[in-house]
């Protein structure tokens, strides 16, 4: 039975307000540890002033409103935690501006990376692509969530390629952030304090973004991958060998993997997995404007991998059949349904409690993860990759887990804890995960995080339960 005051909001927004019992059923879950929780409608956004008009009403109403564009966070981030009404932004899909001179395009929330990148590879251009499904994913749920896109090593966080936003804030304003507050252009983040970070990062529990310039690229003229793997332990010889090839300050991407993580279709490699078969695989992608200078970067990276190998004979370069390099080396990645299907056929639940840390600490955590794992039951599978030329790096561990079973509160919290203690911060974590974090923040950070929200969002309205502030924190 649905309530008076959503009765309202639906009679405005007729046939784009959703009821059925199945659509509200999808809409309450994720493949996560998040628990289900069935929102009183779901609502399709066309404009603006569609977002506009939830956001005012449900101030007025009192009514929770969660943002969603494609759903594909896969951490639990666009569940209605709290009930009250999804917010579905994926038919505002325009692209509004390419600027092919100044490198920028404006996108609105349901334009996928499929979309963009159909447009942009028509002029020549890219962006940096996560490994999501692209016919779904959103870019404005990518940058706001942090992502991360093959381009990582050279470009950084996606949300670090954001040149300005227009958002509904949570008191219903609609405001630009950046230059395109000043002027017509959508190019920096400029002039003003850095104000696009009041929204980035934070789930749309401060407002929603309706419209975001973002950083792009001329396609390269020339791409290659170069992979190698390594049987044993991620030891100190393997992560030498990444810092200097880190500083040869050519790579686009370096990812590492291990063998059956649904990331990277690594089976391809060897679909019979022999003895000799790696225990990590890694994938360094490169890329450049002439045939020499590619050739220059494969050769160099390589070189560093042969002297490797000479030390440590636990490293290899692999080879691999020109299907399989293709099937790693195109981007955007054919679609894969293998977490979901994983997923289902086995009725499990998938997490991916990530950790942001320095590369040099994997020698220590890792080690740490793998016995709590083991404490578990449950085989250490994990996808690392590195950001901006830097020595930072994502530790993201893949863990299908038994719904029914009731172990994943606690091990979740165990991998917290081996997280914080190795100066691993998390990343895109969903509010149970956010809030044991909290426990060993700093109260003043806390504190400030919870003044912005009352700022912004006087009434609590968006994205309820997504900050999961504890009581002497919440103002
Ligand atoms: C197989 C697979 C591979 C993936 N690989 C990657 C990867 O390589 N890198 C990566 O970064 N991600 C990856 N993802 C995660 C995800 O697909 C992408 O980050 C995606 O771009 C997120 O966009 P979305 O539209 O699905 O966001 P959603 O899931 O719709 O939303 C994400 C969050 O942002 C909020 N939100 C959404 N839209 C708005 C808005 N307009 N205003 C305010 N808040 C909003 C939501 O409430 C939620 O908290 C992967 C997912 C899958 C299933």
């Amino acid at each position: 039975m649905v309530s008076d005051r959503i009765q309202k909001l639906v009679d405005h927004f007729g046939d784009r307000a959703i009821l059925d019992d199945a659509t509200l059923e999808e809409y309450s879950h994720d493949y996560t540890e998040v628990l289900d929780v069935v929102p009183d409608a779901v609502i399709y956004a066309e404009s603006v002033e569609d977002v506009q008009y939830v956001v005012r009403f449900a101030n007025e109403y009192n009514v929770g409103v969660t943002p969603v564009s494609g759903r594909t966070n896969g951490g639990g981030l666009a569940v209605p935690y709290r009930g009250g009404v999804i917010l579905d932004l994926s038919r505002m899909n325009k692209i509004h501006v390419i600027d092919e001179d100044k490198r920028y395009c404006v996108v609105e929330p349901g334009v996928t990376y499929g979309k963009l990148l159909e447009e942009l590879e028509r002029r020549g251009l890219c962006v940096s692509i996560p490994r999501s499904p692209v016919s779904k994913a959103s870019v404005i749920g990518n940058l706001l969530i942090t992502g991360y896109g093959h381009m990582a090593a050279k470009t950084g966080f996606q949300s670090d390629l954001v040149t300005g936003l227009e958002v509904v804030l949570g008191s219903g304003e609609c405001v630009k952030l950046g230059s395109a507050s000043l002027t017509k252009s959508w190019m920096s983040r400029q002039p003003l304090p850095d104000l696009c970070g009041l929204v980035l990062g934070w789930g749309g529990a401060t407002g929603i973004v309706t419209k975001a310039g973002i950083s792009i690229f001329k396609k390269p003229e020339y791409s290659d991958l170069v992979c190698f793997g390594a049987k044993g332990k991620f030891d100190r010889s393997l992560f030498q060998l990444l810092m200097r090839l880190l500083d040869l300050d050519m790579i686009d991407e370096l990812t590492c993997c291990t063998w059956g993580h649904p990331y990277l279709d690594i089976e391809l490699c060897d679909p019979e997995r022999r003895d000799t078969a790696p225990d990590m695989f890694f994938n360094l992608r490169l890329s450049a404007t002439t045939k020499s200078m590619i050739d220059c970067k494969v050769n160099a990276v390589i070189d560093h991998i042969k002297m490797e190998h000479d030390r440590n004979k636990s490293i290899d370069l692999i080879d691999l059949s020109k299907e399989q390099k293709e099937s790693f080396a195109t981007i955007p990645l054919p679609e894969s349904k293998r977490i979901a299907t994983l997923a289902e056929e086995k009725a499990l639940g998938v997490t991916n409690p990530t950790a942001i840390l320095p590369l040099v600490n994997m020698i220590d955590i890792l080690p740490k993860v793998e016995v709590v794992l083991q404490r578990y039951g449950i085989p250490l599978m994990f996808f690392l990759n590195t950001f901006k030329g830097s020595r930072l790096c994502s530790f993201m561990v893949h863990i299908l887990f038994d719904k029914e079973g009731g172990i994943i509160t606690s091990l979740l919290k165990e991998i917290v804890e081996t997280f914080i203690e190795s100066e691993g911060v998390t990343w895109k974590a969903p509010p149970s995960i956010w809030a044991l974090e909290q426990k060993h923040m700093d109260g003043g950070a806390l504190q400030t995080v919870a003044k912005i929200k009352q700022l912004l969002d006087p009434k609590g309205i968006m994205h309820p339960g997504q900050l999961n502030l504890p009581p002497t924190a919440r103002c």
